[in-house]
C-alpha cells in the first residue's frame, strides 16, 4: 500500500477532460499541493479549471512533452486519449489508435523520471466481443479479455497499452496500476458535439425535448442493448484506491448493475417528469449487445466497489445538462471535437 504523499508532484494527463478534471479537483480537495494538470486543449475548453494548479497545454503524443511534464513527478495518472462515445470511436479508429503514442511516451517518460506510481485508464472495450453478443450477459471477469478480440481501434489500443504497463512493470520496475473503466458518467463532461456517451446524450435529448415541447427522441438501436454505468465520484474514488493499492493486474472499475438503454431513458424521463415518443435509429452505431462488470476481483483487491446509484447519478447529471441548456451554454469540448 502506497499512500499518496500530498507534498509530492502529481501529474494528471487529460486533465481538461471529464474524468481528469474531476480527479484534479478531488486531489486538491484531499490536500495535494502540487498538481500538474496537462491537456492538449486550450485552457478555455477544459471542463474544470480550479485555482492553485500548474496548467500545461501539451500534446502528449510527443516524447519531449511527456518528458517535460513528468519532470519531478512522483505520481502520473494517464487519462489522456482521443476518444468519445460510440458515435466517435466507430468512425475514428485510427485517431483512437494514435493514443498509443500518449500511452507509450508517458510510460517511457515516467520510467525515466523514476515515478513511484503510474495509473493507466483502460476500458471495458478491451473485452472479447464474442462474450458480448447477447443482452443477457455474464458479467466480464478480468481474464475474459483473452483470447483477444477487443473493440476495433479503440479497444486494441487500450489492450496494447495495458500490456505496455505490465511489461514496464515487470522489466523496468515502474509500479503501474490499470483500471478498466465501464461507462463513466456525471456532470462536467462531454454532453454535445459528437463525442458524448449514452447517459449524457440521453440527458441532453430529454432536456431538449422538455424545453422545446417537442416530446420526441431518437434512440440508437432498439434500446435493448445492455450496459452498466458508474457515477464519476465512484470512478475517482476507485482510481485513487487502486493507485494506492498493491494490485498490479488490470482491474474492472464499474458498476455491476445491468440496465438496457430503454431503462436508462425511463429513469431520465422520470427525473425530468416527461414521457417521450421514441424513434429507434437501427443504422446508428451501438457497440456490443451487452456488457457488465464482474466486481469479484475489485472487491477483493480494494475492499470496495462503486456504490452511488444510477438514479442518484443521473439526477445530478440531468440537472447539470438541463441548466447548461437553460443558460444557453455550449459544451466547451464540443468546439474541439471532430
Ligand atoms: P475525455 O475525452 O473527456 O478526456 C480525455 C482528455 O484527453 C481530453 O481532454 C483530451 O483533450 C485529452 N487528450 C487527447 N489527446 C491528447 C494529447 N495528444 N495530449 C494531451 N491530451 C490529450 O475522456 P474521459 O471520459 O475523461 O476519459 C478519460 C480516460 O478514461 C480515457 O483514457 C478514456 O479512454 C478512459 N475511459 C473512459 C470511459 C468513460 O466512460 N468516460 C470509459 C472507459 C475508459
Amino acid at each position: 500500500m502506497e499512500t499518496l504523499d500530498k507534498q509530492e508532484f502529481v501529474v494528471v494527463a487529460g486533465a481538461g477532460g471529464f474524468i481528469g478534471g474531476h480527479l484534479v479537483q478531488t486531489l486538491l480537495d484531499r490536500g495535494h499541493e502540487h498538481v500538474r494538470a496537462v491537456d492538449q486543449k486550450p485552457i478555455g475548453q477544459w471542463h474544470q479549471r480550479p485555482p492553485h494548479v500548474e496548467y500545461v497545454q501539451a500534446d502528449l503524443r510527443h516524447l519531449e512533452a511527456c518528458t517535460r511534464v513528468c519532470d519531478g513527478a512522483a505520481y502520473v495518472f494517464n487519462l489522456a486519449a482521443d476518444m468519445g462515445g460510440m458515435g466517435f470511436i466507430e468512425y475514428h479508429k485510427a485517431d483512437c489508435m494514435l493514443s498509443v503514442l500518449i500511452s507509450t511516451h508517458l510510460l517511457v517518460a515516467a520510467r525515466d523520471a523514476g515515478v513511484r506510481r503510474f495509473f493507466y485508464s483502460s476500458s471495458a472495450c478491451v473485452y472479447n466481443a464474442e462474450r458480448q453478443e447477447s443482452p443477457e450477459v455474464t458479467p466480464l471477469r478480468e481474464e475474459d479479455a483473452y483470447p483477444a478480440l477487443p473493440e476495433d481501434g479503440y479497444g486494441w489500443e487500450k489492450l496494447f497499452s495495458e500490456r505496455m504497463c505490465r511489461h514496464f512493470s515487470d522489466e523496468f520496475g515502474v509500479a503501474t496500476r490499470v483500471a478498466r473503466y465501464h461507462n463513466v458518467f456525471g456532470p462536467l463532461g462531454t454532453w454535445d458535439g459528437g463525442r458524448e456517451k449514452a447517459p449524457a446524450a440521453i440527458c441532453r435529448k430529454v432536456a431538449q425535448a422538455k424545453l422545446s415541447g417537442n416530446l420526441e427522441m431518437e434512440i440508437w438501436g432498439d434500446g435493448e442493448q445492455t450496459r452498466s454505468f458508474m457515477y464519476i465520484d465512484d470512478c475517482v474514488e476507485g482510481t485513487l484506491r487502486l493507485t494506492e493499492s498493491e494490485c498490479s493486474e488490470p482491474l474492472n472499475l464499474g458498476s455491476s448493475r445491468l440496465v438496457t438503454i430503454n431503462q436508462l431513458v425511463e429513469i431520465v424521463e422520470g427525473i425530468a417528469g416527461v414521457k417521450l415518443k421514441r424513434t429507434h435509429n437501427l443504422a446508428a452505431p451501438q457497440g456490443v449487445r451487452g456488457r457488465n462488470s464482474d466486481n469479484t476481483r475489485l472487491r477483493k483487491a480494494l475492499g470496495w466497489e462503486p456504490e452511488i446509484t444510477l438514479e442518484e447519478g443521473l439526477e445530478k447529471t440531468y440537472r447539470w445538462i438541463y441548466d447548461e441548456l437553460v443558460h444557453g451554454r455550449q459544451d466547451p469540448s464540443a468546439r474541439h471535437a471532430g
